[in-house]
């Protein structure tokens, strides 16, 4: 399966219905034709995005290097349990 992000081929299947980007360093699902988004950080936590758009932005902040944006903005991109 393809990244729902970048459209990249380098994913791997890292559970059930789960599987990993190595372009993108995330984790997505596939569920029914439903595909959610998640980001982990550093220390192991994973946080769902709410959409492809705010996976782009995060992904291009973590290309950037630009850790501060990204402790900056993540509050907006992810889904709050
Ligand atoms: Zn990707």
């Amino acid at each position: 399966m393809s990244c729902p992000v970048c459209k990249s081929i380098n994913t791997g299947k890292v559970g059930h219905n789960a599987y990993y980007c190595a372009d993108c360093l995330l984790e997505f699902t596939e569920n029914d034709g439903e595909i959610a988004i998640y980001y982990i950080d550093a220390e192991g936590s994973s946080y769902a995005l709410r959409d492809k758009d705010a996976a782009a932005i995060l992904v291009k902040s973590i290309r950037e290097g630009n850790d501060l944006l990204l402790q900056e903005s993540i509050e907006e991109l992810i889904i709050k349990s």
